[in-house]
């Protein structure tokens, strides 16, 4: 069976070629926490990691891959399971995948060209935006937001004051339109309660929000051409 996996290079799934595989069991602590915070309860889990090594064979473009098996008994049948259904088919059916990595994890374009243009604090704030949320770092990617929110509201109307001030100030002064007002509002409130309440957003939820500030910035981006642009256009003259 053909082995496909995502190739950096590439930027998508190829055929592999399948170089080496290793398989390494590792024994983690968990830990369940009581209302005051404190730790609960320990107990130790047994994961089962495959390790392959790989070529792509469009490009040559090597890669490492590591997938976590939670195995539900310390048995060696189970490891055993996992081992020969990943060397047959590159992935254990039977097995519980609780996570997958790869290495590099390089991009060609890591960050949308659009960003290059920003004034640096957005351009920073953005930047670290994306590799928050690609590494799964979705709290703090989402406060990374509320921060770009923040930031575009002094910049509009001033530190006038907390958040629900600020946004309603750009609201009054038409910065804003009503539908955006909300749209902020939603991703300042998501924002918030990963800061102070440990609200962790979905991988989906977060992406939304992300692209409401996206197309908030994006658009200030296209100010000066919108400019050029008026100036271009030739004036009406009668109803044509
Ligand atoms: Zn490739």
């Amino acid at each position: 069976m053909e082995l496909w996996k995502n190739c950096w290079n590439c930027g998508h799934d190829t055929p592999q070629e399948r170089v080496a595989l290793e398989f390494f069991p590792r024994i983690l602590e968990m830990f369940s926490k009581k209302d005051d915070g404190k730790v609960n309860q320990r107990a130790w889990s047994v994961f089962y990691d495959s390790y392959l090594f790989a070529k792509c064979r469009k490009c040559s473009a090597p890669s490492l891959f590591v997938d976590e098996y939670w195995t539900q008994t310390t048995s060696t049948e189970e490891s055993k399971l996992i081992s020969e259904e990943v060397k047959a088919n590159g992935v254990s059916k039977s097995g519980n995948l609780v996570h997958s990595l790869n290495y590099p994890a390089f991009s060609k374009n890591p960050f949308p060209q659009w960003t290059h243009d920003l004034e640096e604090t957005y351009m920073v704030l953005f930047w670290e935006v994306y590799q928050a949320t690609a590494l799964g770092l979705n709290s703090l990617a989402m406060m990374g937001i509320r921060t770009i929110v923040d930031k575009y509201a002094s910049d509009k109307i001033g530190d006038i004051g907390g958040f629900e001030k600020k946004l309603n100030a750009l609201l009054e002064s038409k910065i804003v339109s009503s539908d955006q007002h909300a749209l902020l509002k939603v991703v300042v409130d998501a924002g918030s309660a990963s800061a102070h309440r440990g609200y962790k957003p979905s991988n989906k939820h977060l992406k939304s929000c992300l692209q409401i500030i996206e197309h908030l910035i994006s658009v200030e981006k296209f100010g000066d051409v919108i400019n050029e642009i008026k100036q271009a256009t030739p004036k009406r003259t009668h109803n044509n």
